[in-house]
């Protein structure tokens, strides 16, 4: 499924939800109605005294306290009897009162300012579980299990299960210190192949996204492609979502280096970099490629953005594929 084509999906949730809702509201209205018609005349009568009182005001204003008061006490009458009637049904509030899961948009998605926040999060979590395949069933970081990882000592009596479980700490602390990290704090995964690195990074996303953070989530060849399709159908909306990848809690891409290397892909993610560092936002980067392979392809300008503020954990032990 393509960009586009999550978003359709997703707007469409949205008009299901707000459907849901008034046809929620709808039932509630006529089982109130069945059981107490005359709240219906009620409310009718209620609804035209209120103008009444709104129009006279409007031709003589010097009636407005008095009329004030006059309102002040129908509403107190006819919120008793309501009450009252709603009560024997066994409702505590109006049932019909618009029941939204995100106060911000009222379920549209979309507020004043844009794309809301609720859609900005579900639309990132959709990638992320496209794009990693084990979306759901991904451990976030407190509840991974470690028992892929060898206990061998290795590294200075230290086990590849010794030294995950030090980088898990480290990153624990990183998710703990996330709003105080005003830094924006960049980690790098990097180095030989199956150890783990996409396992752990997809956990600290899941972590990030349970504490209610907007996380992309992304492969670099996959990112590149999705700025491709963005520069395509450029509208409102794709302005949006690119600047969801500029500035959201924190962007993980994974297999730096699978990309096609060229000076287009090298500069978009030089540009990226650079729009997180200045909008002091974290990126992880994952890559089997080496430190100095990184500064090598992609440049000093790249890798001094990457490092000036990173935590670069060692990885070693056996290929992960194999150990089981
Ligand atoms: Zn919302």
């Amino acid at each position: 499924m393509n960009l586009k084509e999550l978003q359709r999906s997703l707007w469409a949730e949205y008009e299901e939800k707000r459907n849901i809702e008034a046809l929620r509201q709808r039932q509630a209205q006529d089982l109130i109605y069945q059981n107490h018609p005359y709240l219906k005349s009620l409310e009718e009568d209620y609804g035209k005294m209120k103008l009444e009182i709104v129009k006279a005001v409007l031709k003589n204003p010097e009636m407005g306290q008095e009329a004030d008061l006059k309102l002040a006490e129908l509403e107190e009458d006819f919120t008793i009897t309501k009450d009252s009637m709603l009560k024997e049904l066994g409702f505590e509030s109006d049932p019909r009162l618009p029941q939204y899961e995100c106060q911000l948009c009222k379920d549209t998605g979309e507020t004043d300012q844009g794309l809301c926040l609720c859609y900005k999060q579900k639309l990132a979590s959709r990638i992320f579980q496209q794009e990693y395949e084990r979306g759901k069933g991904q451990a976030s970081l407190s509840k991974m299990s470690f028992s892929i990882y060898s206990t061998k000592k290795e590294k200075e009596g230290l086990s590849q299960r010794d030294n995950i479980l030090g980088i898990v700490e480290d990153l624990n602390k990183f998710v703990q210190d996330f709003d105080s990290n005003l830094e924006g704090t960049n980690i790098i995964f990097s180095g030989q192949v199956s150890q783990g690195k996409t396992y752990l990074s997809a956990a600290l996303a899941m972590e990030l996204i349970e504490k209610g953070r907007l996380v992309i989530y992304q492969t670099v060849p996959s990112l590149l492609e999705l700025l491709r399709e963005l520069a395509w159908n450029y509208n409102e909306n794709s302005v949006e979502l690119k600047q969801m990848i500029y500035d959201c809690d924190m962007l993980i891409l994974d297999d730096l280096g699978k990309e096609t290397i060229n000076d287009y892909s090298r500069r978009q993610l030089f540009h990226i970099l650079n729009m997180r560092y200045t909008a002091r936002k974290s990126t992880l980067i994952s890559s089997n490629l080496e430190l100095l392979d990184i500064e090598k392809i992609y440049g000093d300008a790249f890798f001094t953005r990457l490092m000036e503020r990173c935590i670069v954990p060692n990885f070693f032990g056996p290929d992960l594929r194999l150990g089981g």
